[in-house]
């Protein structure tokens, strides 16, 4: 089986874990992690980087830097990963879902406006597929009715949007380094903070609420507990696997990116005779090739290609089941207009296995697609 996923190492991780065991220091904020902040603030531009136990810590922290309370308002695509909404929701916030663009299938910035209230207190983004949402767009109308901005850049690392780095252009940024995603250190995270005047109190919502920080840079001579917090740093384990990947993230991207070029190309024929719809990607979004789509022409296609796949030995997968439809998206959660696209898309799209080192296997890969893409029309014709 070429499964869907396999995660890449660069041969530093245990070069950089054992230097961490030597060093003595293997709870959080030491050297690795320093090392990790300094890469991510000088590639991203935020003006601080914190590195978290995940994407959904981050989004937590963004949740409670902001304040979020009970009953405030957070506009977000429903079609997204869970820990978009669920930060929110544990602060009392409700989701305000809004359909996403038939391109791009990022949140439709024309419909955000339609949907804010004087509750609304906040916009969540999701870069999908490490593709840029229209922030200039986003940030007029959050200016326009004072609304922060998060950007949920999870799979958004190396992309930018007309040259800006996706994560540095909201109130805050959130980055994930799961083993899924394109740099990884097994569960992982990072909070870009772009608004100068709240880092310091980052700093102590990561502590447990501390000014721990402070402490360790001998700004004072003893800490204390001084706001809400928890404990959202990870150990110096997992900041020195993440630095290898770090290091190495040009070189991974332009893997990744050569592997999504081939998918692309070898799907133009099959879009040009209707059987596929590929990725579209403006011209002013640079992207990381985090993943590559196909949208079939409906739900029984997308499943018969998958059963096709798996009878090839190729692992395809479709996500996500659109948060607006879940149980707790209805119990939490309120959907503004039809939410269209998102309904259609969701049926439609499929995942093909995208990893550095599956160029090996590529030609088996395409063959299968092949078949697959043959088997999903017969399908239809069977329906
Ligand atoms: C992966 C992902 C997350 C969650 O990341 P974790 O690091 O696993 O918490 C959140 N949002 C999106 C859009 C994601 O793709």
């Amino acid at each position: 089986m070429i499964p869907f996923n396999r995660p890449y190492t660069t041969g530093r991780e245990l070069t950089y874990i054992e230097e961490a065991c030597r060093n003595m220091h293997l709870s959080g904020d030491g050297v690795f992690t320093r090392k990790c902040h300094h890469l991510l603030e000088r590639d991203i531009g935020s003006c601080k980087a914190l590195l978290t136990h995940s994407c959904t810590a981050s989004l937590e922290m963004a949740a409670l830097l902001l304040n979020l309370a009970q009953g405030d308002e957070v506009i977000m695509p429903s079609y997204t990963f869970v820990s978009t909404a669920n930060a929110f929701v544990l602060r009392g916030a409700v989701p305000v879902f809004v359909d996403i663009r038939e391109d791009t299938l990022n949140l439709d910035e024309n419909l955000i406006e339609a949907a804010i209230t004087p509750r609304t207190k906040a916009i969540c983004v999701v870069h999908y597929a490490g593709v840029a949402c229209e922030m200039d767009a986003i940030m007029a109308v959050a200016g326009k009715y004072g609304l922060a901005v998060v950007e949920d850049a999870a799979q958004g690392i190396r992309s930018s949007y007309r040259g800006k780095p996706l994560g540095s252009i909201g109130t805050l940024g959130c980055l994930s380094f799961h083993e899924t995603k394109n740099a990884i250190s097994g569960e992982g995270g990072a909070l870009l903070i772009n608004d100068a005047r709240l880092v310091d109190r980052a700093e102590i919502i990561r502590e447990k609420g501390t000014n721990r920080s402070r402490f360790f840079r001998g700004q004072i001579d003893k800490y204390t507990w001084i706001d809400v917090g928890s404990s959202y740093l990870p150990s110096e384990l997992t900041a020195a696997f993440l630095l290898a990947q770090l290091e190495d993230i040009e070189e991974l991207t332009r893997r990744r990116l050569s592997i999504w070029t081939a998918y692309h190309e070898w799907a133009a024929e099959h879009e040009a005779s209707g059987l596929v719809r590929r990725p579209i990607i403006p011209t002013h979004c640079g992207h990381n090739a985090h993943l590559y789509y196909l949208l079939l022409p409906s739900l029984s296609r997308r499943q018969a290609f998958i059963a096709s796949m798996k009878e090839s030995g190729v692992l395809a997968v479709f996500h996500y089941v659109p948060l607006h439809s879940t149980p707790a998206g209805m119990k939490y959660g309120r959907a503004h207009g039809s939410l269209d696209v998102t309904n259609r898309i969701s049926d439609r799209l499929v995942r093909l296995p995208l990893w550095v080192g599956i160029e090996s296997q590529f030609d088996t890969v395409l063959a299968a697609c092949d078949k697959g893409l043959a088997d999903a029309a017969s399908e239809q014709v069977a329906d």
